[in-house]
């Protein structure tokens, strides 16, 4: 049995059903690309299908790993760049390391982003992608959420609220990554089901319980005044032949029959 919270709101009883089984709220039609490092991967599903580079070639020596402008003398069994000392900024290992400051322009440079902010990663207590304020030369940088020009000019949203979108698009990740996935169903005070999804068949999820609160309550506010309450009445045989019988008189054989074929 799932989970199950009911309350009543203008009449009606909203009960709300957590559903943790529900697919990734991300998807291609976002402002943000979550990217994260690759060893995160292995124990927690990766928002996006994107890695945070570890490095980058250096671009002193272009990855070379040497000073090649050097003033070294060649001779016959050292040509030029062979005996080249290490190149000073990566000290001979061709990368140099990823920084935030760095990943910043990557995201910059790669995908166009306007907005970038450093994310600190889930741990052994929570489940959640924070927002984190890296220093700009940190090298523990775990993810980054930032837009992407491709994804803002499918989506036209404007660039001036960027960041207040990106931070939804993470806490509806997050919730959805706690298992904060509700569905709701509003019934009358005859039991009858009265909200959308109840009358048409379609699948009603919704991340953050605040959210399908807002909505249900929306809903049970909107459902009008409650319709007259229907009693359950028990009879024998004979009294309900008795009654049938009386029942054309008192207009109310196509209700009946209107029950009974739905029942
Ligand atoms: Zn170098």
């Amino acid at each position: 049995m799932p989970h199950t919270e009911t309350e009543t709101h203008n009449g009606y009883t909203i009960t709300y059903v957590n559903d943790e089984c529900t697919e990734s709220p991300r998807h291609d039609c976002q402002n943000g690309l979550i990217v994260v490092d690759a060893s995160m991967t292995g124990r927690y599903d990766p928002p996006d299908d994107e890695t945070l580079p570890d490095s980058f070639t250096c671009p002193t020596c272009d990855g070379a790993g040497r000073d090649e402008t050097a003033d070294i003398e060649p001779t016959d069994d050292r040509p030029i760049g062979t005996n080249a000392p290490d190149c000073p900024t990566c000290s001979g290992e061709g990368v140099i390391p990823a920084t935030f400051a760095r990943l910043v322009e990557w995201a910059k440079r790669e995908h166009g982003a306007t907005v970038v902010l450093g994310l600190d990663g889930p741990n052994d207590y929570t489940d959640r992608w924070r927002v984190w304020p890296y220093a700009d030369d940190s090298t523990n940088v775990r993810g980054l959420i930032f837009d992407t020009a491709k994804r803002v000019a499918e989506t036209g949203s404007p660039l001036d609220r960027m960041e207040e979108f990106l931070r939804a698009e993470l806490d509806e990740y997050n919730a959805w990554a706690e298992g904060d996935v509700w569905s709701y169903e509003i019934r009358d005070r005859n039991g009858d089901r009265v909200d959308e999804a109840g009358r048409e068949d379609y699948s009603n999820r919704i991340i953050g319980k605040d959210n399908a609160e807002s909505e249900a309550r929306g809903e049970a506010d909107l459902a009008g005044p409650q319709p007259e309450p229907l009693h359950a009445v028990r009879l024998t045989m004979e009294q309900w032949q008795t009654v049938m019988v009386e029942l054309p008189e008192i207009g109310l054989s196509d209700v009946i029959a209107a029950q009974l074929a739905e029942s």
